[in-house]
């Protein structure tokens, strides 16, 4: 017997709806049988891309851990949930004991965006761990544009995404969402919306050091040396400003007049010469954006991990408000979601409330930096990490300096890992605590569901019964462990997630601006329809939000019409005139010049060029960050671990196209093969993240250079801390060569 099932993809943002085959026999559990696009799904429409087909893989993968492992005489052995967690409690006491609660660590990796029990069990443990000790993938990724927006609209997650059905004019900087399906934006078939805004006589400009798949889709594609993007964003608003442009008056702003003084400053013809891009183009671009109705900007990791992070995700928001683009159809829109989250009480920026003890890198939005997280174990004294929860995450592939991160993390008392795999990270861990299969759970984007092409709504409960603890149980069994130092029964576990979801409903019915504010805590507590589980977040959010039923004062979403909508439920296109929503700074304005940015514009006096070759990042569809590489069907697919580089720099080394080559930086070298191409600009070396040279971690993974031993954790954008992947300085000779001078 066969049926059929909707699921939605959570391995990636595009959150792509599946239908699930599954094949069910009287004596036998169901299986997957195969995974399709799901055509009638409101949100993408029938996308799927070759993870997805996947998932049917990775769910049965031998590999996958379906059991919690132990280190015991060196070695890993499998051990029950019971002694797992007892094992955990024991040591994270004597850690807190002996050290206090600030040697305790919380790194919280990627999926953990995309699980909603992950990201609501695990923030219950880190909001109640005691310790500012909190790391993410974040800063190697996305923090220097929610740090922009948090200085800009006095919100982190106010974060605009093009209006693409709209727009005549999309420019895409450092970004390649032909390959992401959009990133910190929801836009599944991407590819056809881009068709169609070429069909209706838009324009597509990508602005980028290397050619991407985006790229070749576009009318025009400008090559940029690695972080010179902060230099391009000031002259496009110097030369908008010649061409009469001024700040739209309907536009709450303050601080606009510094801004505005600093680019006067600005020469086209060193900016020209900084960035790569000739004079006449950068003056054409300025054209083309005065010139269209609804241009909009748009910038993702290759303008957030680069030393500039933070001001050139400010100044792409800069140059959408003074085309009016921002905030109106076609332009740069907030999308909404059924969700809400209840606002934190005003207390000001989070940003650089305090400090990480040995460098003084600034906390932001509740954040210290991996780059400090290496330091923060090896250096001694007060407050130093000595355990470490890690969630989801694979810190010595995705982390900077990742040698000296891999010896840290061994002399930690305490590594406790929640991962389904053993991995290079979990690999050094004492405890292993398996993830849940991606069929086993729930899923609901509460994360990024405020970042999609398109407002809509949608859950997945699982497909089937879970076989082990859920991850939201297994993040409220590490908070109620790190809370009481015991490891909680049944009932004990069931009164902490009472707890819980108590705060949050008592935080809804304080937020002002949510419909809930001044009812009753018991009265919605009662009326949460499931009874246990994450589902009783969910369902609180969703009715709670703009087209909720408030818990009984209107018509509205409930979690149980999203259960009896498989297919989700359309809310409309995203809409313009937001803002007034969206701002919460004290006083409603918009700032364009928070003391945070007017420095570090000053700072760029002192931005010296980068010498030599500058590596850059990529990414493929069939890889996912530092895993997924294990999957025969993702990893046999081609060979994509391989050094790009420019056929004249080819030439100067004497590197012929496949020859295996050596990549030096200042803390590392690594060995990869050439592939000599125009895809990179002359002077720009291009190499994928997320790859491993172990060959002892998953045998059947396909290795590769890791990226991130070349990176150095002292190279960062100053405001966030964030690591500059980008523009990493290197030499590269043929491997013969190395050996003999290295
Ligand atoms: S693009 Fe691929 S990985 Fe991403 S959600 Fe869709 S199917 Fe999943």
């Amino acid at each position: 017997m066969t049926q059929r099932v909707h699921r939605i993809c959570s391995i990636c943002e595009a959150g792509c709806g599946l239908e699930v085959e599954l094949a069910t026999t009287p004596d036998a559990d169901a299986r997957v049988v195969s995974i399709r696009a799901n055509d009638a799904d409101v949100f993408s429409e029938g996308h799927v891309c070759a993870k997805g087909i996947a998932l049917k893989q990775l769910d049965a993968d031998p590999d996958r851990l379906r059991q919690p492992l132990i280190r015991d005489g060196g070695e890993l052995r499998p051990a029950s949930w019971e002694e797992a967690f007892a094992f955990i409690a024991d040591r994270l006491q004597w850690v807190r004991a002996t050290h206090g609660p600030q040697a305790v660590a919380a790194y919280i990796g990627n999926p953990t965006a995309h699980n909603i029990g992950l990201s609501m069990g695990l923030g219950a443990f880190v909001r109640n761990m005691g310790s500012t000790h909190v790391y993410s993938a974040g800063s190697v990724d996305q923090l220097p544009k929610q740090l922009a927006s948090e200085l800009m609209f006095g919100n982190d997650m106010a974060i605009p995404v093009p209006d693409i059905q709209h727009t005549d004019c999309l420019v895409v900087i450092g970004a390649n969402p032909a390959v992401s399906n959009g990133s910190l934006w929801m836009v599944p078939k991407i590819r056809d919306k881009l068709r169609a805004l070429h069909a209706r006589g838009g324009r597509l400009v990508v602005i980028d050091p290397r050619r991407t798949e985006t790229a070749r889709l576009a009318d025009e594609h400008l090559f940029i040396q690695p972080g010179t993007d902060v230099y391009l964003l000031l002259v496009l608003i110097k030369q908008l400003l010649a061409l009469g442009r001024e700040m739209p008056a309907r536009y709450q702003i303050r601080g606009w007049s510094e801004l505005k003084q600093t680019v006067q400053g600005i020469d086209l013809a060193q900016v020209s010469t900084r960035t790569g891009i000739p004079e006449a183009q950068l003056q054409a671009l300025a054209s083309t954006l005065n010139r269209a109705t609804s241009p909009v900007l748009y910038g993702r990791v290759g303008t957030t991990v680069q030393k500039h992070g933070t001001l050139v995700s400010f100044l792409i928001e800069v140059v959408n408000l003074l085309t009016g683009s921002l905030d109106r159809q076609g332009g740069a829109l907030f999308p909404e979601q059924a969700y809400a989250a209840a606002q934190r009480p005003s207390g000001g920026l989070q940003y650089a409330r305090y400090q990480s003890r040995v460098s003084g890198y600034p906390e932001v939005l509740g954040q210290l930096p991996v780059a400090a997280l290496a330091e923060e174990i090896e250096t001694p004294g007060q407050g130093q990490v000595r355990a470490l929860v890690c969630i989801a995450g694979n810190p010595v592939i995705s982390n900077p300096d990742s040698d000296r991160l891999q010896r840290a993390l061994q002399t930690l008392d305490l590594l406790v890992c929640v991962d389904i795999y053993v991995n290079e990270t979990s690999g050094l861990a004492d405890v292993i605590l398996p993830g849940t299969s991606i069929f086993e759970d729930s899923h609901y984007d509460s994360f990024l569901g405020s970042m999609g092409w398109r407002n809509v709504a949608r859950y997945s409960p699982p497909v089937f019964a879970p076989t082990q603890p859920r991850e939201w149980d297994i993040g409220l069994t590490l908070g109620f462990i790190n809370q009481h130092g015991e490891v909680p029964d049944d009932r004990q576990l069931r009164a902490y997630e009472d707890e819980v979801v108590a705060g949050a409903v008592s935080a809804y019915c304080q937020d002002q601006q949510n419909p809930l504010f001044g009812r009753d805590v018991q009265e919605i507590l009662g009326a949460i329809e499931p009874e246990a589980g994450v589902e009783r977040l969910l369902d609180l959010g969703v009715r709670a939000g703009k087209w909720g039923d408030h818990f009984g004062r209107r018509e509205g979403l409930t979690l149980q019409t999203l259960i009896d909508t498989p297919n989700g439920v359309d809310l409309g296109e995203v809409r313009g005139g937001r803002l007034a929503e969206v701002v919460q700074t004290p006083d409603g304005c918009i700032d364009l010049a928070p003391s945070v940015i007017m420095q570090a514009l000053q700072a760029l006096a002192d931005d010296a060029e980068a010498p030599g070759l500058q590596l850059v990042g990529r990414r493929s569809v069939n890889t996912n960050n530092s895993w997924l590489h294990n999957l025969a069907a993702l990893n046999q697919v081609r060979q994509v671990c391989v050094l790009e580089i420019h056929p004249a720099d080819a030439k100067r080394l004497e590197i012929r196209d496949g020859e295996q080559v050596e990549v030096r930086s200042a803390v590392a070298a690594v060995s990869v093969p050439a592939k000599v191409t125009e895809a990179v600009a002359p002077g720009v070396v291009c190499l994928p993240h997320g790859f491993s040279e172990s060959t002892d971690i998953l045998p059947g993974q396909s290795k590769g250079a890791n990226y991130n031993r070349l990176v150095s954790a002292s190279a960062i954008d100053g405001p966030s801390a964030t690591v500059a992947l980008n523009g990493v300085p290197v030499e590269v000779m043929r491997r013969a060569s190395a050996q003999t001078t290295g």
